[in-house]
């Protein structure tokens, strides 16, 4: 280790913050083929952190070759050497939590308390995948006398992964933990803010022994380019993506070609329903921690929450003085809880959904206003907690994904009519309910059109349940015991008896 995350020459101190990083290809870390490099910006101040490559086509075929031929080894290793590569990686993370987590505040901006977090569920992720890799098991079906009919389940392949900005450490393990479990080898394309947790989490898969080729990290500000690679090369087995509706449905176009296995994490608009039986203090801290964690930068937070017209001032004047007490500034500083947007494309797409909501008729309870003008400045794009009410159908913070710390909340009175406005969306990822009614929590949940229902539960993804979406929010699963079946071929094998 140390080649990727030790200083580079001309930099000083042990610290995880080189000038230049390097990508990893074939067990080696290495600039871009062209040698062309791009900045890693710190969202809070916008100063550079990082220099790293920026790959090109080049690159991305140089990973496809490395991960093909580590396949073929890799393959043949058993469960127990996986397990054990992978409780060596989730170890380490650990071990180096601190120090992960710290980069990940840099160059993502979230306050340390949810990197740390973050990087203790991405180490989960290692360990759960560990622990499953010698679980997979096949089948042997009841058939006729002159046949025995076996299932076996074979790894996929090389597998492509492509990732997001706004988990940086575990979108890496979520993916590339199953993969490696079942005997696949990766090629990971981070996004293109957030670079280094990638890096520093597959240097510590090397050190904790799994071979050249295993896991391989392509860095590049062109993503077309490499995500072109991924899709078009037919030794590419899998394609896994975790990211925007928009790009997700491009890639599904384009995989037809070889018709490659797709799995695919898309974007959500999460209904958030309080019922008049519901604890409201509790309900309060739900919406708090869904709406506001990573400033709202995630794709299972509440996006349109629906309070019961019997609690709705109750819940409006706790939530009110809970958000004035958020305290908003750069991830590093002392009870953030509101760090900065990744850009100033979020800025900008949330001050639109605010100004549109305000166009229509919704009024601006708290927030409302980005903080530093960071437009002009060239600051981080900090905005405020936000909370919108009579909010409609027709805003765009109730149709599509806002993105930021802007809470949107309107009331009801009926049960089915809730139901029926939750369901009103061609996202599926995630949707939230407050009720103390056992039966009206089962009710709600069966009839929910969401792959994930948090029910009193405001932060429900757990390494060892399946995490995704139906509709237009995605296929397939990730962790849990389904995770790694994306990454498996279950092969049909009959034994003629004669
Ligand atoms: P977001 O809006 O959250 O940035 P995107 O869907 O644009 O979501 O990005 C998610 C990931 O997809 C990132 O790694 C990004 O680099 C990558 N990406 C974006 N466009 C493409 C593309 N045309 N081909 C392959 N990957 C892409």
């Amino acid at each position: 280790m140390r080649q990727l995350l030790s200083p580079a020459a001309d930099s000083t101190g042990d610290d995880l913050k080189p000038d230049r990083w390097n990508m990893l290809v074939g067990g080696s870390p290495r600039g871009a083929a062209a040698g062309r490099t791009y900045p890693v910006h710190n969202p809070a101040d916008r100063s550079v952190i990082a220099i790293v490559p920026d790959g090109e086509a080049e690159d991305a075929v140089d990973a496809v070759d490395a991960a093909s031929e580590a396949f073929v080894s890799w393959r043949e290793t058993t469960p127990l050497d996986r397990a054990t590569a992978l409780r060596t990686w989730h170890d380490l993370i650990r071990a180096h939590k601190e120090r992960i987590a710290r980069l990940l505040t840099e160059e993502q901006g979230k306050p340390l308390r949810e990197a740390r977090a973050e990087v203790d569920f991405a180490a989960g992720y290692a360990l759960w995948y560990a622990e499953e890799s010698r679980r997979v098991y096949g089948e042997i079906v009841p058939s006729t006398p002159e046949r025995r009919a076996l299932v076996m389940q074979q790894p996929a392949g090389v597998v492509g992964a492509i990732t997001p900005w706004n988990f940086p450490a575990v979108m890496i393990t979520r993916k590339a933990a199953p993969a490696i479990a079942a005997g696949c080898t990766v090629i990971l394309k981070p996004a293109e803010e957030t670079p280094l947790c990638a890096l520093a989490l597959a240097e510590l898969g090397m050190e904790a022994g799994l071979p050249s080729g295993v896991l391989n990290i392509v860095t590049t500000n062109q993503p077309e380019k490499v995500g072109t690679v991924l899709l078009e090369d037919e030794r590419v087995k899998v394609l896994t993506f975790t990211g925007s509706t928009e790009v997700g449905r491009r890639l599904y176009g384009a995989a037809s070609r070889h018709i490659k296995r797709l799995s695919l994490e898309l974007g959500g608009h999460a209904p958030f329903i309080v019922f008049d039986d519901a604890d409201i203090e509790s309900a309060v801290e739900g919406a708090i921690a869904s709406k506001f964690r990573n400033s709202g930068q995630t794709c299972i937070c509440g996006n349109r929450f629906f309070v019961h017209a019997d609690v709705m001032d109750e819940f409006l004047k706790r939530l009110l003085k809970r958000v004035g007490e958020m305290k908003i500034g750069a991830g590093t500083d002392q009870n953030v809880e509101i760090g900065p947007l990744i850009n100033d494309q979020g800025l900008r797409k949330v001050e639109e959904h605010v100004a549109d909501a305000r166009a229509l008729g919704g009024r601006v309870l708290c927030g409302g206003e980005a903080l530093g003008h960071s437009h002009e400045t060239g600051a981080g794009a900090f905005f405020p907690p936000t909370v919108i009410s009579e909010v409609t159908a027709e805003m765009k913070v109730f149709r599509e994904e806002t993105f930021g710390p802007v809470l949107p909340i309107c009331t009801y009175r009926d049960e089915s009519e809730v139901i029926s406005h939750a369901n009103d969306s061609f996202y599926g990822l995630a949707a939230y309910a407050y009720t103390r009614n056992l039966a009206r929590a089962y009710r709600i949940a069966e009839k929910l059109d969401y792959g994930i229902v948090g029910i009193n539960d405001p932060v429900p993804t757990i390494v060892e349940a399946p995490f995704g979406g139906v509709k237009e929010s995605g296929l397939g699963r990730e962790g849990g015991r389904q995770g790694i079946h994306e990454y498996l071929e279950p092969k049909y094998v009959s034994l003629g008896m004669s």
